[in-house]
């Protein structure tokens, strides 16, 4: 269970992935006194390809009500659900990693977190390594979506993702 992936006939699909990934770790909530670390999860792909979209649809799973807007000029946007604590970082804007430091990321990294990134390129070698990277495609008018796991725990996610849809 290293890769998924998936075609997405339109935009409720790709909510759709987002949403299930909530529900994944919503289920897993009994464990979250053993992890010690954030959740990350690296977004890839085009502009327009779908990487907000998806996203909105995982901060609604995870019981967020309101508006998810894009980080695009805040470059993160937080959401309290307890117990999690979730961040949407839009790195595009971003003109140096460092800049990051700035910003005191690593408490955006802590033990009750949980990171999805766009453009996590622009913060390559002060970013912490992804659990799970998500690259959405054009396919035409469509999309496709291949989700990898690159840790023990991204692995558990995404075997969890899968044995949900079946
Ligand atoms: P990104 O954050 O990657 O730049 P957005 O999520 O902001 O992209 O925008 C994606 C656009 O593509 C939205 O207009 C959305 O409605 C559309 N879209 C998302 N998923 C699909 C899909 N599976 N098929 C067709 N259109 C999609
Ligand atoms: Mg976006």
């Amino acid at each position: 269970m290293k890769q998924l992936e998936y075609f997405l006939a339109n935009e409720n699909a790709t909510i759709t992935v987002g949403d299930s990934l909530a529900t994944v770790l919503l289920a897993q909530n009994e464990h979250i006194d053993k992890v010690q670390s954030a959740l990350v999860v690296y977004l890839k792909g085009d502009l327009g390809a779908g990487k907000t979209t998806l996203t909105r649809g995982f901060v609604r799973g995870m019981g967020h009500q309101g508006k998810v807007k894009s980080p695009t000029y805040t470059l993160v946007e937080p959401y309290e659900l307890p117990p999690w604590q979730v961040y949407h970082f839009d790195l595009y804007r971003l003109g140096d990693a460092e800049e990051l430091e700035y910003m005191g990321i690593r408490d955006y990294f802590a033990e009750n977190c949980c990171c999805f990134i766009e453009w996590p390129e622009k913060g390559a070698g002060i970013l912490p390594k992804a659990d799970i990277v998500i690259q959405l495609d054009y396919q035409d008018e469509q999309r496709t979506v291949k989700l990898r796991a690159f840790s023990v725990r991204g692995e558990d996610v995404l075997q969890r993702y899968s044995a949900l849809l079946k």
